[in-house]
C-alpha cells in the first residue's frame, strides 16, 4: 500500500541509550517544523517521562483494544512491552506536508517501509561500541541492572538490522552526531511520494 501524501517520514532508530532524543532536540531548530511522533506503550514511565510529551502510558488492555481496531501504523513488542505508532495524527502531520519522525525500533522500521518506503528515510543511531552503550546505560541509572541487561540484549539483536537503514549515525560526540542528523533531516523532507512526482510529471509535459 502506498499512500499519496505531501510529507515525509524519518525513521530514527537504535539501542535506548544511544542518544536518539538528545540529538533530535539539539538539532530541533535547525531541521524546521516537524512532528515528532508520540508513541504508545504500555511499560512504565520512567522518572522524569510526562505523559503524552514522552509517550501515552496505557494499560495492555486498552492496547490491545487499539490494535483490533486498526488504530496502529505500526506495533511492536519491546523488551517484553507493547509500543505502537498511532495512525491518526501521522495520517494528518502527512497530509500538512510536514516531516513527520519516528523513533522506534527494527520490527516499526519494517512496517513502516512496508507501508509507505516512498516518502521514508532512516537513519540507525548507535554509539560506537557496546562497551560505550553498557556506560551510557549505567550513567544514565533511571533502570535498574536487570533492565539495563535487557537493553543490551536487545541491542546486540537491533545491531543486526544496520544495514536495512539508509544511514548510520555513530553518536561519538554529540555535536558531530547532531550535524549529521541535520543534514539527513533536510534530505528527508525533499522525499516525495510516488503520487507527487506522476503529478508533477504530468504539469511539466502541459
Ligand atoms: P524505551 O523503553 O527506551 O523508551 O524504548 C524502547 C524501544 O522501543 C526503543 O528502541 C524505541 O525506539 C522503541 N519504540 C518506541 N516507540 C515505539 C513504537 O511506537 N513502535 C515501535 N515499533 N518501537 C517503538
Amino acid at each position: 500500500m502506498q499512500e499519496a501524501h505531501r510529507g515525509a517520514i524519518l525513521v530514527l532508530s537504535g539501542p535506548s541509550g544511544a542518544g536518539k532524543s538528545t540529538i533530535i532536540q539539539a538539532a530541533s531548530e535547525e531541521i524546521g517544523e516537524y512532528y515528532f511522533s508520540i508513541s504508545t506503550t504500555t511499560r512504565s514511565p520512567r522518572v522524569g517521562e510526562e505523559e503524552g510529551k514522552d509517550y501515552f502510558f496505557v494499560t495492555k488492555k486498552s492496547f490491545e483494544e487499539d490494535i483490533e481496531a486498526g488504530n496502529f501504523l505500526e506495533y511492536a513488542q519491546v523488551h517484553g512491552n507493547y509500543y505502537g505508532t498511532s495512525l491518526k495524527p501521522v495520517r494528518e502531520a502527512l497530509d500538512e506536508g510536514k516531516l513527520v519522525i519516528f523513533d522506534i525500533d527494527v520490527q516499526g522500521h519494517r512496517l513502516v517501509r512496508a507501508k509507505m518506503d516512498d516518502i521514508t528515510t532512516s537513519a540507525f543511531i548507535t554509539p560506537p561500541t557496546r562497551q560505550e552503550l553498557e556506560k551510557r546505560l549505567r550513567a544514565r541509572s533511571t533502570d535498574d541492572e536487570n533492565v539495563i541487561l535487557k537493553r543490551i540484549e536487545n541491542a546486540k539483536g537491533e545491531i543486526r538490522a544496520l544495514g536495512e537503514y539508509d544511514f548510520a549515525i555513530i553518536n561519538d560526540t554529540v555535536e558531530e552526531a547532531v550535524r549529521e542528523f541535520v543534514i539527513v533531516a533536510k534530505a528527508a523532507r525533499l522525499k516525495q511520494s510516488q503520487e507527487e512526482k506522476k503529478k508533477f510529471i504530468q504539469t511539466w509535459l502541459g
